[in-house]
Formats: structure tokens, C-alpha cells, sequence
């Protein structure tokens, strides 16, 4: 049970990799009219994780959204996001983003066949989220100014204008973000006692929570408690207080004013959970802990939701079912990731100088 990933001949019928539309059709806001617009997201694979386990004293999976078509979890969304703007007749998809987003709804424009713009804010983007934005090919707007800045400039401009807004205040991208929950639930067979995830505009927590209800009602499984991680430098929602400048290395989660405040709020407190917030330097360390004991490399702000999970763990019980979601490829932002590489002073190329430098 290490590696638990539906496989796609069962639940599509197809060899190729099927999308979460043709997955789950039947909870989504599609029809048979509905253009689907897929790129083979979702069915990421839930890793029993071992090390993890052992250091918090529960059984803890990880559910990678890293390996999704853009490297994200906004791949579900935007599949549903973008294919009821195709049916509506949309030609142009707006966003804001802190990277992910653009990146995604750049690629799901691109098999669209219709354009896209988005706006950034500026210098405050990892470099491998804005190639990603580059090479789909769409119209970057980089702004003076933070991701909340960004989401009211949005806001303002979907107003009248002809632009299909796929941030995640279109209820499109909630719905299809929360099939990340029944995966989880079909893969397991129940569903996990604590879900841990990072919180940034906080659409994600509202899709899961929403997704494990959901199933809750229909298979009569539980429902975790929701436990959401801010950065230390953007904890709105932990602080109950907007943050007017929002800083942090996790640049997915630097956000000071989350759309989706309200529903988050309730989900963890419907779900009798917990917001928790982490340092920067914890967040590094998780990351590269991660990597290096169980061989999953995520985004700083991936990070966060395990540091948050190392936070909490005097408060879990022994055999306490626990999934972390880390959200985003950590490719995506290199920089981060080498912060502390040294440069590689290169040895002679003879055997015996490369056996010398290993030296294990
Ligand atoms: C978007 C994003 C988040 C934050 O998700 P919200 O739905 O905005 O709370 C966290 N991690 C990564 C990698 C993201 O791209």
C-alpha cells in the first residue's frame, strides 16, 4: 500500500491518462454540451511516506499535486474552470496569480485555443512559474504591487468586460480542486483522520473540505479535521487580521487578504481543525528534509503544510490517519531550492580523482 493510484484503464476506459472530468464527471458542473478541456490532470499518486510517519508517530500520506500537467493542484480546477468558460463562449481567460495559476490557466488556454492574461506581481513570481506563463504563450502584466493587488484589478476588470476570471473565486476551479478529496477517500478506502494542507487565498481548503463532505453524505465515511498552514510573514487568517504586506519565501502562500477567508474559516471550525503558521526557515527545512528522506521535492509553500505537520504533532494520537497535501513541483522555483548549493569546484576526470571526492 506505498503507492496508491487508480489505474486509468478502470477508471476511464482508456489507455491514456484520464482527466478529473471524465473521473468525476457526475459531482461536477458539466454536461454532455460542456467542451471538455483536459490536459490528463488529477489521479496523483497518495505515497504512504514511512520517515514521516516515524517522526511525527502516526501514519501520515502524502498526496503529490507536484506531478500534475503544470506541476500544480490548479490543474483540476482550471480543467472545469476552463472548459464551462469554452462553453459560455469565452475567448479570453484573466488571472491573478502568485505563479501556479498563471501557469495553469496559460497551458489549459493553450489547448483551448483561446488567449490569456495575467497579471503578477512583479519580481515575486519563481522563475520557473513565470516560463511556464512565457511559453503557453500568454500576455504577462507584471504589477507594482502585491497578489492582492493583482486579485482587485482583476475583480475590477471581470466587471463588464469579456474576460473569464479563473481565479479561484470562479466556483468552477472550488469544484474541480475538490476531487483531490475523493481521490484520497477512493484510494484509502476512508477518509483520513487530520488533512494538513498550506493556506494562502484559501481556495483549496474550501474545495477539500467541500469534497469530503461530499463524500461524507454519500458513502456516510468521516470527515477530517482541516488543519490549514500560513507562512509566518502571511497569516491573515491566523492572525484574524488582514497583513497589508505579505512576506515570505513560500510566494504561493504570500497573500495577506485570502479570497476565500469566510469558507476557510469555516471549514476549520465546522471540521474542529486548526490554522498554523511556520517560519521561513522552517518551511526550508521541510522541503529539503523531504526530499532527502522520502524523495519528494515540493515548492517552498509544499513545504509549509509539512512543517506545520512537524508544528502539531504532540497533539496526535498514535494510529491517527493523517494526509499532507504538498501542492506544487519543486522544479518550479530552483532558486529557492539551491539557496545553500555551493559551487562545484571540479575534480580531475581520472577514476581515481572522482572516487577520491566521493568519499562515502
Ligand atoms: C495556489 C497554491 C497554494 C495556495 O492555495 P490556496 O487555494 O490559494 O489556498 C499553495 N501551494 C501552491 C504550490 C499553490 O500553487
Amino acid at each position: 500500500m506505498s503507492i496508491l493510484q487508480a489505474n486509468p484503464r478502470e477508471s476511464g476506459g482508456s489507455a491514456s491518462r484520464t482527466g478529473i472530468i471524465e473521473r468525476y464527471r457526475k459531482y461536477l458542473p458539466v454536461t454532455d454540451a460542456t467542451p471538455v478541456v483536459s490536459l490528463g490532470e488529477g489521479n496523483t499518486p497518495l505515497l504512504f511516506s514511512p520517515r514521516l510517519s516515524e517522526r511525527v508517530g502516526a501514519e501520515v500520506w502524502i498526496k503529490n499535486e507536484g506531478v500534475n500537467p503544470t506541476g500544480s493542484f490548479k490543474d483540476r480546477g482550471m480543467t472545469v474552470a476552463v472548459s464551462k468558460a469554452v462553453e459560455r463562449g469565452a475567448h479570453t481567460l484573466l488571472c491573478a496569480s502568485t505563479g501556479n495559476t498563471s501557469a495553469s490557466a496559460a497551458a489549459y488556454a493553450a489547448r483551448a485555443g483561446i488567449r490569456c492574461a495575467v497579471i503578477l506581481p512583479a519580481g515575486k513570481i519563481a522563475r520557473g512559474k513565470l516560463a511556464q506563463a512565457f511559453i503557453y504563450g500568454a500576455k504577462i502584466i507584471a504589477i507594482d504591487g502585491n497578489f492582492d493587488d493583482a486579485l482587485r484589478i482583476v475583480r475590477e476588470l471581470g466587471e463588464g468586460n469579456e474576460f473569464a476570471i479563473v481565479n479561484s473565486i470562479n466556483p468552477d476551479r472550488i469544484a474541480g480542486q475538490k476531487t483531490a478529496a475523493f481521490e484520497i477517500v477512493d484510494l484509502l478506502g476512508f477518509a483520513p483522520d487530520i488533512h494538513v494542507l498550506p493556506l494562502g487565498n484559501a481556495g483549496n481548503i474550501t474545495a477539500y473540505w467541500a469534497g469530503y463532505r461530499e463524500f461524507a453524505n454519500e458513502r456516510s465515511t468521516s470527515s477530517p479535521r482541516m488543519i490549514g498552514v500560513q507562512a509566518a510573514g502571511a497569516a491573515p487568517i491566523y492572525h484574524d487580521k488582514v497583513v497589508e504586506n505579505p512576506e515570505t519565501i513560500a510566494t504561493a502562500i504570500r497573500i495577506g487578504n485570502p479570497a476565500s477567508w469566510k469558507q476557510a474559516r469555516a471549514a476549520i471550525d465546522e471540521s474542529r481543525g486548526a490554522v498554523e503558521i511556520v517560519t521561513d526557515a522552517e518551511i526550508l527545512d521541510a522541503q529539503k528534509w523531504l526530499a532527502a528522506n522520502e524523495g519528494i521535492f515540493v515548492e517552498p509553500a509544499s513545504a509549509a503544510a509539512i512543517a506545520g505537520l512537524w508544528k502539531r504533532m504532540e497533539t496526535f494520537e498514535a494510529g491517527t490517519r493523517i494526509v499532507c497535501t504538498v501542492t506544487g513541483h519543486g522544479l518550479k522555483d530552483s532558486e529557492a531550492a539551491t539557496r545553500d548549493m555551493k559551487e562545484f569546484a571540479p575534480v580531475a576526470a581520472t577514476t581515481s580523482d572522482v572516487l577520491r571526492k566521493i568519499d562515502m
